[in-house]
């Protein structure tokens, strides 16, 4: 365990971090951890996703370390890589010139550090930190810590103007902290929030999913109504309302699933990975058929523990039956979970058999599978292989 001047416990890219900045400062440059390590730090959150600000210049960042990479040189950050573990480095910058209510079309940068700090969203994400441990904090960032708050820096309306994925990441500070959005960002919020459809839809997604991934989500779910701004999400907020009123547990996936069942899926808006469309397509189905019977081998065969886990607790969400314990038994009981689970497979069906028509093999298989999860015929190479003889001897006669 290493701990710093004040007693505080260091990870490893911490202690790496440092002889960072001390690198940079011994090169004649200031150089602080910036942003969310610090607002985490000082939480006694764990992370390690560290950003480092400085006054030096991409260039003379690039020359003092050997792994360098330039992954957002436009906006004056490159990627230093040390002792395997990698550090944001972005020069102190000024935004201005907002075109789209997201990207700047200029990155000044400036030699001043209080510049830098303005530019940031939320005055808990703006405290940056020494190689000694001493934290800075210009816009009263360790009171809102403190008072467990999110505040824009300045004024909200015009920074959720300038960049309108700020409306969406308060919500998910709130989300992942479980702090209150101050009186006048939420406000700003109320005024405003509408502006959230000029961002990509990438990018909401990508929040949205972090934020359902977040401790304090229903907290945050709760203010996204009390703003109306789930009525600026494109429709969801049948979807938003459900999530908020049930009491059982959700992730992602299942906050999507949710949302997209509430309002059905635009495909010409919404640009989930296809897994995740495929889940969410998965589950609900298995959700709509568990309503009339209860869940079963074959989906539990077809789609998998997961998915079928997932569908159950979809239907805990709708006020069904809760099937934990029925899953659990007839997934213990499964004599297979896979078709390769089979000790007579397709392998040995071509080696064995002579078939004339090849769509036999599968439908045989399907045969076999179904006989072995009924439980009619065991799972052994010789009584499968009897009873393939039997079902091949039907399909080739077309009977
Ligand atoms: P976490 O990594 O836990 O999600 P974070 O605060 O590190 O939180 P990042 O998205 O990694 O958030 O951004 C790093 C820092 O960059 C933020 O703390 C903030 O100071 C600044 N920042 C990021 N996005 C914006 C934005 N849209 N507007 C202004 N400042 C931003
Ligand atoms: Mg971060």
């Amino acid at each position: 365990m290493v701990y710093n001047a004040n007693g505080d416990y260091m990870t490893k890219p911490h202690q790496i971090g440092l002889k960072v900045l001390k690198r940079i400062n011994d090169a004649s440059y200031e150089a602080f951890f910036v942003g969310g390590f610090v607002r985490d730090f000082i939480l006694k959150i764990e992370s390690t996703d560290i950003d480092i600000a400085t006054n030096a210049r991409p260039e003379a960042i690039q020359s003092l370390f050997d792994k360098v990479i330039p992954t957002g040189l436009k906006y004056g950050t490159v990627t230093v890589i040390e002792e395997g573990y990698t550090f944001e480095v972005t020069t102190y910058r000024t935004e201005d010139n907002y075109q789209d209510n997201r990207h700047p079309d200029t990155v000044k940068y400036s030699t001043y550090l209080k510049d830098d700090l303005s530019r940031r969203d939320f005055t808990i994400n703006q405290l940056v930190m020494d190689k000694n441990g001493q934290i800075f904090d210009h816009h009263h960032g360790l009171d809102d810590l403190n008072n467990q708050r999110i505040r824009t820096i300045g004024d909200p309306k015009a920074r959720f103007e300038e960049d309108s994925l700020r409306l969406l990441r308060a919500f998910r500070f709130s989300a992942k902290l479980g702090f209150q959005i101050e009186e006048k960002t939420i406000e700003a919020i109320i005024q405003v929030g509408a502006l959230i459809r000029n961002v990509s839809i990438e990018r909401i997604q990508n929040e949205l999913s972090m934020l359902f991934e977040m401790p304090h989500k229903k907290k945050a779910i709760q203010a996204m109504i009390d703003t109306d701004f789930h009525r600026a999400l494109f429709d969801l907020n049948a979807g938003f309302n459900k999530l908020y009123e049930t009491t059982a547990l959700f992730d992602e996936l299942l906050a999507w699933t949710v949302l997209f069942l509430e309002s059905g899926y635009d495909a010409k808006l919404w640009k989930l990975p296809n897994k995740t469309i495929h889940s969410i397509k998965t589950i609900t189905k298995l959700h709509l058929q568990s309503k009339d019977s209860p869940f079963d081998v074959f989906q539990l065969f077809n789609f998998g523990l997961s998915m079928v886990t997932y569908a159950n607790q979809l239907n805990q969400i709708y006020g069904l039956e809760d099937q934990t314990a029925l899953i659990k038994s007839l997934h213990q009981s499964m004599p297979i979970h896979h078709v390769c689970d089979l000790a007579f497979k397709g392998e040995h069906i071509i080696k064995q058999f002579k078939i004339t028509n090849k769509r036999h093999i599968g439908a045989l298989i399907d045969y076999l599978i179904e006989a072995v999860l009924l439980k009619q015929v065991d799972n052994d190479y010789e009584s499968l292989k009897k009873y393939a003889q039997e079902v091949l001897q039907r399909l080739e006669s077309g009977l």
